[in-house]
C-alpha cells in the first residue's frame, strides 16, 4: 500500500499550497481531486479562443510577504490593476464602491434629503449611544450608515444575492468581508465632503479607503495561472496531485483513503488527512456517523451560481472590471468583462461579458434551460442599456455548486458541531469549502501556509477552524 505523510483532498488554491508548503520540506503528499483540472473555485475555462474565469477573480492582500510568495511562483506573472468598477442603481450607472454624496445625488430628490438626514443623525448619535448588540448584518449596516441608506444601499444588493432578508444574514459575513476601521474612515471621509460640499467623482485616494480595497493582481490568462502555478510549485517537490480521482472510502481509524483513477481502485495510507472538500462530502465518505451532524448538514447551506458568458464583437463594452446590478428585476448580479483584466483574455477584437446569477440547486433558476437563462440575462443586459441589441454573438452556460458557504443566523452553532466532530488528530479541516469560510483566494492559500507551517514546525496545536484563524490578516 502507498504511503503519504499527508493525503489532501481537493486540488483547490488551498490544497495545493499546503501541499507547497509541507513537500518543500521534505513532506509526502498526495492531493486528490475529482475534477479534470486543478483550480477548484479560481478556475478558468477555455471556450472558443475566450479565457473565462468564475466571475471576477482578482488576487490582493495585505500580507506582504504572502504577496511575495504568490508573485514569485514559477511561470507565475501578474500585472497590477486600479480596480474599476459600478453600480446601475436609479436608472444611472454610479461608481463603485459607493461615494455616498453621489448616491444622493443620483437619488429622486426626496429621498436624497431624508438619506442624508438620516446618515448625519445616525454619524452623530453613533458617537454618543451605546453600542448595539450587533447579530446581523442588518444590525451592521444600520449602526454604521442608518437605515434609510440600508433600503438604498444595503437591502436591494444583499438579499438579492444571498436571497434572503440581511436580517437572517450573520454579521460575520460583514466582519469578514469588509474591514471595520476602514468603514470609519470612510464614513469620516463621506462627512467631510458633505460638508465642504465635495461632490467629485472616484479618486485613486478614496478608493485605498473603500471596504472592497483597489488594487489587485490579475495574471495573464484567466485566474487558472494561480492554483496552476501552486501545483507546479508543489510537483517540483515531489507532491503528486491526481486530477479525475473519485474517492470512494476514508477510514479514520485505518488512516487509509480508497479511491478510483485511471480506472483502478487503489488504497493509499496517510499520516494526516486535509480536507478542502465540502464539508458534507467529506462527512459521508466516512464510516462513523452522528445524527446531530447530518441534522446540522440540513441547515449549513452552500449557495451555487450560474454563470452565463456573453461573446461580444467589438474590443471593450466598458472601462469597468465589473459593475454591479441590484435591481431585482435584473437576473444577474454583476456583469464582469475579462478583456479589462487582460488583452490576452479574448481573441483580438473582441471581449466577453460574464454575468452571475446566485441560486441553490433546488431552485427554479438551476433547472432554467441553457437558452432560457441566456435570453433572460440579455433581455435585462439590453434593458439597462449595458449591452446593445444585436452585439452578442453567442452565450455560453456553466452552473457551479459549492459557490458561498451561507451564514445565515444560526451557522456558527451548526458549524462547530460539524467541525468538532470531523476535525480531530489527523484529520484537519482547510480552506473555503472545506471549512465553511467566507475566504477569498489569498485568504485560502494563508491559511494552508500556516497550517503547513505548523505542521513542519511541529507545533502541537493545528486546527485551523475560524476562531483561530483571527491573527491571520484578511
Ligand atoms: C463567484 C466567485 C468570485 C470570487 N471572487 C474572488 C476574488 O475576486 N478574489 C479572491 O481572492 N477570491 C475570490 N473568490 C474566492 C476564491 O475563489 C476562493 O476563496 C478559493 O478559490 C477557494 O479555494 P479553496 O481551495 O479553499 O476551495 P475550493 O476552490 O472550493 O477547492 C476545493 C476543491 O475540492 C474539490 N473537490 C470537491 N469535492 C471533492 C471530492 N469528493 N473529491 C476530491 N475533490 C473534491 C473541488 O473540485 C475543488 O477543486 C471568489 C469565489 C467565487 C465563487
Amino acid at each position: 500500500m502507498a504511503e503519504f505523510d499527508f493525503i489532501v483532498l481537493g486540488a483547490g488554491v488551498a490544497g495545493l499550497a499546503f501541499a507547497k508548503r509541507v513537500s518543500e520540506h521534505g513532506h509526502s503528499v498526495l492531493i486528490l481531486e475529482k475534477e479534470r483540472e486543478v483550480g477548484g473555485l479560481s478556475r478558468t475555462l477555455f471556450h472558443n479562443g475566450f479565457y473565462l474565469d468564475f466571475c471576477a477573480h482578482r488576487f490582493h492582500t495585505n500580507n506582504k510577504k504572502l504577496l511575495q510568495e504568490v508573485l514569485t511562483l514559477p511561470g507565475m506573472e501578474m500585472t497590477r490593476h486600479e480596480k474599476k468598477s459600478r453600480i446601475y442603481m436609479f436608472g444611472k450607472y454610479l461608481k463603485y464602491p459607493f461615494e455616498i454624496q453621489n448616491l444622493l445625488r443620483a437619488m429622486p430628490p426626496a429621498q436624497s434629503v431624508l438619506s442624508g438626514l438620516s446618515f448625519a443623525k445616525n454619524y452623530v448619535l453613533r458617537s454618543v449611544r451605546k453600542k448595539p448588540d450587533i447579530k446581523s448584518y442588518r444590525d451592521w449596516f444600520i449602526d454604521i450608515y442608518g437605515e434609510r441608506l440600508y433600503d438604498v444601499m444595503c437591502y436591494p444588493y444583499t438579499s438579492k444575492i444571498w436571497r434572503m432578508d440581511p436580517a437572517n444574514l450573520s454579521a460575520d459575513w460583514a466582519d469578514q468581508r469588509f474591514q471595520g476601521e476602514n468603514m470609519a474612515k470612510l464614513v469620516k471621509r463621506v462627512l467631510k465632503k458633505l460638508v465642504t460640499l465635495d461632490f467629485s467623482s472616484y479618486s485613486i485616494e478614496d478608493d485605498s479607503l473603500a471596504p472592497d480595497g483597489g488594487i489587485f493582481y490579475y495574471p495573464q490568462k484567466g485566474i487558472q495561472e494561480l492554483p496552476d502555478a501552486l501545483n507546479r510549485a508543489a510537483k517540483a517537490s515531489g507532491a503528486v496531485t491526481l486530477c479525475e480521482a473519485k474517492v470512494t472510502k476514508i477510514s479514520r481509524s485505518e488512516r487509509t483513503v480508497t479511491y478510483e483513477h485511471g480506472g483502478q481502485t487503489h488504497v493509499a495510507h496517510y499520516g494526516d488527512i486535509i480536507s478542502t472538500i465540502p464539508l458534507p462530502a467529506f462527512y459521508w465518505l466516512q464510516e462513523k456517523r452522528d445524527p446531530e451532524v447530518e441534522a446540522a448538514f440540513k441547515q449549513l447551506k452552500y449557495m451555487d451560481i450560474i454563470f452565463v458568458y456573453a461573446f461580444v464583437d467589438r474590443p471593450t463594452v466598458s472601462n469597468d472590471h465589473w459593475l454591479y446590478f441590484p435591481d431585482k428585476d435584473v437576473i444577474f448580479n454583476r456583469a464582469v468583462e475579462f478583456s479589462n483584466w487582460s488583452p490576452e483574455m479574448c481573441p483580438p477584437g473582441k471581449t466577453s461579458i460574464c454575468f452571475d446569477i446566485t441560486t441553490y440547486e433546488n431552485d427554479e433558476r438551476w433547472q432554467m434551460s441553457d437558452d432560457a437563462i441566456s435570453n433572460q440575462v440579455l433581455e435585462d443586459a439590453y434593458r439597462t442599456e449595458y449591452l446593445k441589441r444585436g452585439e452578442v454573438t453567442s452565450t455560453y452556460v456553466h452552473r457551479l455548486r459549492y459557490a458561498y458557504p451561507v451564514y445565515d443566523l444560526n451557522y456558527g452553532k451548526l458549524l462547530e458541531k460539524v467541525v468538532g466532530f470531523l476535525e480531530e488528530e489527523h484529520s484537519y479541516l482547510l480552506g473555503r469549502t472545506g471549512i465553511f469560510r467566507y475566504n477569498n483566494s489569498d485568504n485560502s492559500i494563508e491559511m494552508a501556509f500556516q497550517l503547513g507551517d505548523n505542521f513542519v514546525e511541529n507545533k502541537a496545536r493545528k486546527t485551523i477552524f475560524r476562531h483561530e484563524i483571527k491573527d491571520v490578516s484578511l
